[in-house]
């Protein structure tokens, strides 16, 4: 890499060429490279070409691929678990690029709901998350000499031990203090060290925003924090977070998660601009039929990704169960690579007559009424979902001091609104301010009324 700090982009050569015909190009010729090696060394992936009538000789089109090659996704890697006998090296051998004893580096997710879904690196797999991650501290601003503070959970965590790998390459110095460490240890690093940059989830930065005055004794913008970079949750998209975080640190924050990209500089959030195209092959489906769905400006749908020099982390269209809308468009701020946002998961989707909605769309559009409501409202499903029988019934909590002669008229105009904004109109079951049950953690906003 040329040491000149002042280049717009960490890797010029496969930076501009981000969604562009050439990058389309390069990523056939290693798609069919890799479908190859797995027909000739795995018998899994094989078959499962086999199966789907893919022969990588005579693959001619990334279209083709999409038609043809069959997703990954929960439901199939449980099932290989079971298969296994629960044999999680067994799972991994069978479904790696490579022989399991080259994985040198380990990851999973948490697998508190069932089996977890392992992160196996090899030495090459680092090195191109090494790249990726480059790219993405460069777009926001580090360079070698800064000092990055790693906040996330660092235990088996994919964005803990190995983004602190990753993180090193561009040359920054990074410090693994960790959310295991704690609010204290947190602070006191960051300022003994004099980090320049924190990466963590939305929630732990706004709560060191809390406890830094009685910790370091200042608040968090004495901190001299220039940038912070979040993940692991949909915070940093948030306009009223975002300005919150922002103007406590003094700092601008960047959002990087559920793909490969990070978000812009652009005063309005744009979403994150894909910086991997000549890494990982992104599509994205239809989440109920899977069929594939071109990705155009404001297209929607589940993302699948192929990694198409992946090694340990390979994934040969694997869905994780997220939905994201993809921009093409230019963004304001000049730089390649599409943009997506993240809008949602699967499991939560709602499909009222073939328009997909999600509760943190309702929720972010309730809580605009406010104070004519509470902000607190549940969906009510009389049957399972995706699939919902319009109306759409939404017990909502009204304002203190609303008289119920009003409820009539605002019902009206919450389903004008909703009707134009996200092209659903509700059913309003009012019920008084405090009657809905309040928790302390994530609300389950769904009130379900069917027999399960
Ligand atoms: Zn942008």
């Amino acid at each position: 890499m040329p040491q000149d700090l002042e280049r717009k982009y960490w890797n010029m050569a496969a930076e501009t060429a981000l969604n562009t015909p050439q990058v389309r190009e390069l990523q056939l010729a290693k798609l069919q490279a890799l479908l190859g090696r797995l027909y000739q060394g795995k018998p899994f992936w094989k078959q499962r070409m086999d199966e789907a009538g893919i022969d990588p000789q005579k693959l001619k089109s990334l279209d083709e691929y999409s038609r043809k090659m069959p997703i990954v996704d929960k439901a199939l890697r449980r099932q290989l678990a079971e298969a296994a006998g629960g044999d999680i090296w067994k799972v991994i051998d069978q479904t790696i690029a490579v022989p399991a004893e080259q994985v040198v580096l380990m990851a999973a997710t948490s697998g508190t709901t069932g089996e977890p879904t392992p992160y196996p690196h090899t030495k090459k797999d680092i090195e191109q998350k090494q790249e990726v991650f480059a790219r993405i501290a460069w777009r926001a601003g580090i360079r070698p000499g800064d000092r990055i503070a790693h906040a996330f959970g660092l235990s088996m965590w994919l964005a803990g031990v190995p983004y602190v790998q990753y993180l090193q390459h561009i040359g920054a110095c990074v410090l693994p203090v960790g959310a295991e460490g704690g609010t204290e240890r947190l602070l006191r690093f960051i300022k003994q060290f004099r980090a320049d940059t924190v990466f963590g989830t939305p929630s732990l930065l706004e709560h060191l925003i809390d406890r830094a005055p009685e910790i370091i004794g200042a608040p968090v913008g004495s901190l001299g924090i220039k940038r912070i970079i979040c993940a692991g949750e949909p915070g940093a998209g948030i306009p009223e977070v975002r300005a919150k975080i922002e103007n406590a640190y003094g700092a601008r924050l960047f959002d990087h998660g559920g793909a490969h990209g990070i978000s812009c500089d652009c005063a309005e959030y744009q979403g994150m601009h894909h910086v991997a195209d000549d890494q990982v092959l992104f599509e994205l489906v239809d989440p109920d039929t899977l069929e594939p769905i071109a990705l155009e400006h404001g297209a929607r749908g589940m993302p699948v990704q192929t990694t198409l020099d992946g090694e340990g982390m390979l994934w040969v269209r694997e869905a994780f169960g997220d939905v994201f809308e993809v921009y093409t468009d230019p963004c304001a701020c000049g730089q390649t690579g599409f943009r997506y946002k993240v809008v949602g998961r699967v499991d939560d989707m709602l499909k009222v007559k073939g328009v997909m909605v999600y509760p943190a769309a309702i929720d972010g559009f309730i809580t605009g009424f406010a104070p004519r409501v509470t902000g607190e409202f549940r969906i009510v499903l009389t049957e399972k979902p995706p699939r919902v029988v319009p109306p759409l019934k939404l017990k909502v909590e009204y304002g203190e001091g609303v008289h119920e002669s009003e409820l009539e008229g605002l019902a009206s105009e919450i389903q004008d609104k909703m009707g134009a904004r996200l092209k659903i109109v509700p059913q309003i079951i009012w019920v008084p301010p405090h009657s809905l049950p309040r928790t302390a953690g994530k609300t389950n906003l769904f009130e379900r009324v069917y027999a399960q």
